[in-house]
């Protein structure tokens, strides 16, 4: 028998191991050992658990203006930008690898891809984000020859139903972004998150969604427990969250895997938001997401890709040409492939 060895990818990637688990790899352990103890490490970045304030204010946090919210974020993200050790000791930022190199190298079970599924997808926060996504970001995808999906919060303002409907008429998808982002669904008791849940999964089916995105990424055991069998897929799990939505947050894989029932489908690019929080520029901002894209490419994973369509984030002429040039550069590669969520979870279920 062969001794395991480090996949050919993992050159760069090392140092991104837990030092506990580097060790066991050395000591001679078993792979399931192994594993276990890094699923025990991984367990608490992958669930949020704790509430943020955002969640515990008396009132919908979305009634401070937004450009208070904004500037305070971007005071607190400039200073948090030279503190990485303490908000991204695991996983790693801005993208870690590290439960994928580590079942490669025990030949674990995966999910890995020959071309690498580009997943792009947006929140809609508001009117305006609806607005902006259909006169500013679907047609440089529709031009890429790329389709996008797009979660829609559900109930916190009146969705206008014939945009919605132009979405999927232009080919792209529709999922849900929890109930009313007041960041309360996966801290509610249980009775109430299954009405929120039902409301979501209501509003989706008008429009044949079946994934789910949680609102600020906050999701707890409960609430990734609670989804099936309302929804086929969830993508509330960062592979590197980064200081938000609570630092040390990430599942350290760009793999899908099924989890609670559902397919979780982890969003592997570092997000526009964090980006921008932590005072990126817009170059700086194309030139990560090309890096990271290709060493996910690079290990086997997919690219999953959250901007979003309010012209605080994407929704603006600088931001949205490096996006127009980050689509370019990926149709212009054939390791890349554009793929809807929905799509995806219909091959990995042997549908398509
Ligand atoms: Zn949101």
């Amino acid at each position: 028998m062969t001794e395991p060895a480090p996949p050919a990818w993992a050159e760069g990637e090392l140092s991104n191991v837990p030092p506990a688990i580097r060790d066991l790899l050395h000591s001679g352990a078993s792979a399931t050992a192994v594993l276990a103890e890094f699923d025990a490490i991984r367990a608490p970045a992958i669930y949020t658990s704790i509430a943020p304030v955002s969640a515990r204010l008396p009132f919908r946090y979305h009634a401070v203006p937004a450009w208070q919210r904004n500037a305070l974020a971007a005071m607190i993200g400039r200073l948090q930008r030279w503190r990485q050790t303490s908000w991204a000791a695991f996983p790693r930022w801005p993208l870690d690898l590290s439960f994928d190199l580590v079942s490669d190298w025990l030949g674990a079970p995966t999910i890995t891809f020959a071309r690498t599924p580009v997943l792009l997808t947006h929140d809609i926060d508001s009117p305006e984000g609806l607005r902006n996504l259909l006169a500013m970001f679907l047609p440089m995808e529709e031009a890429a020859g790329a389709r996008s999906a797009s979660f829609i919060v559900p109930c916190a303002w009146k969705v206008d139903e014939a945009l919605a409907r132009q979405i999927l008429a232009r080919g792209h998808e529709i999922g849900t972004h929890g109930y009313d982002h007041s960041n309360r669904t996966p801290f509610a008791l249980p009775a109430e998150r299954d009405r929120r849940l039902a409301a979501g999964h209501a509003f989706a089916r008008q429009f044949g969604g079946i994934g789910y995105r949680a609102p600020s990424l906050l999701r707890t055991q409960a609430l990734l427990q609670d989804l099936a069998p309302r929804f086929r897929y969830d993508s509330s799990i960062p592979t590197s969250g980064g200081p938000y939505p609570v630092p040390n947050n990430g599942c350290a894989s760009a793999r899908p895997w099924c989890m609670h029932g559902v397919w979780e489908l982890p969003l592997s690019m570092p997000r526009d938001g964090s980006l921008r929080y932590l005072g990126h520029s817009p170059a700086e901002i194309l030139a990560l997401w090309q890096h990271a894209a290709l060493r996910i490419a690079n290990a086997g994973g997919m690219v999953c890709l959250l901007t979003h369509c309010e012209a605080r984030f994407s929704g603006n002429p600088a931001m949205l040409g490096q996006y127009q040039r980050l689509l370019e550069w990926l149709a212009a590669d054939a390791r890349f492939e554009f793929v809807l969520p929905a799509t995806l979870v219909d091959r990995l279920d042997g549908r398509a």
